[in-house]
């Protein structure tokens, strides 16, 4: 079983973790991209942003905005949001206390390094262990998701990404799309209309980070 809303039991379990915003007077939904900037893919997401004039926030891994920073500027400069991803993706169930901690501070090193100051979190495949938490809940906003696309998924098609993304997404939703060559097929088919199906209907589009 596929969940694309985030079971409110899961949200219940941890309140501490921002899994959605508060809802404006406008009507907003909160795009996020994980695991990017990669060649490619991400300047196809960043056109069809700018199409409608959408923004988003893009949870980076260290890694990649190593071997790609002029991407990360691009991403920068059109006016979205980097945010950190861990330097290595890595699962925090898997991982050592400490060796957490020092990858969550390499990837914000080299988000410093971009301009960006703020501090906000997701961990990689949502897996963070309670004393994780505990730690970087101090210095980080840690923001899961509302709505998964599922676009990285070899058991998804390009039009139940689409229908299924569209069905759960409401007013403050965060949604979770990938720049991820693995998830290529499903967001160059469902990101595109998307966007188009809310903005006609009057939705904005922002980053998470508001000031
Ligand atoms: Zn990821």
């Amino acid at each position: 079983m596929f969940f694309h809303k985030t079971p409110a039991i899961v949200r219940w379990f941890y309140p501490q973790l921002t899994w959605n915003m508060p809802k404006g007077s406008q009507d907003t939904i909160y795009l996020t991209f994980d695991d990017g900037p990669i060649p490619g893919l991400t300047n196809f997401i960043l056109d069809t942003l700018d199409q409608f004039e959408a923004k988003a926030t893009f949870f980076c891994v260290g890694e990649n905005l190593k071997k790609n920073k002029k991407i990360a500027e691009n991403v920068i400069n059109r006016g979205h949001t980097l945010a950190n991803h861990t330097f290595n993706h890595l699962n925090g169930w898997k991982t050592s206390h400490e060796k957490y901690l020092e990858n969550v501070k390499l990837c914000q090193n080299e988000l410093e390094n971009l301009g960006q100051q703020k501090k906000i979190l997701r961990p990689p495949y949502g897996k963070i262990s309670r004393k994780q938490i505990a730690s970087l809940i101090k210095d980080y906003q840690i923001v899961m998701w509302d709505v998964l696309s599922g676009d990285y998924s070899p058991k998804i098609n390009p039009t139940d990404c689409l229908e299924q993304t569209v069905r759960v997404t409401k007013n403050g939703a965060i949604v979770l799309f990938h720049d991820n060559l693995k998830a290529e097929a499903n967001v160059k088919y469902a990101l595109p209309a998307f966007v188009r199906h809310f903005h006609e209907l009057g939705y904005q589009f922002k980053t998470l980070c508001m000031d």
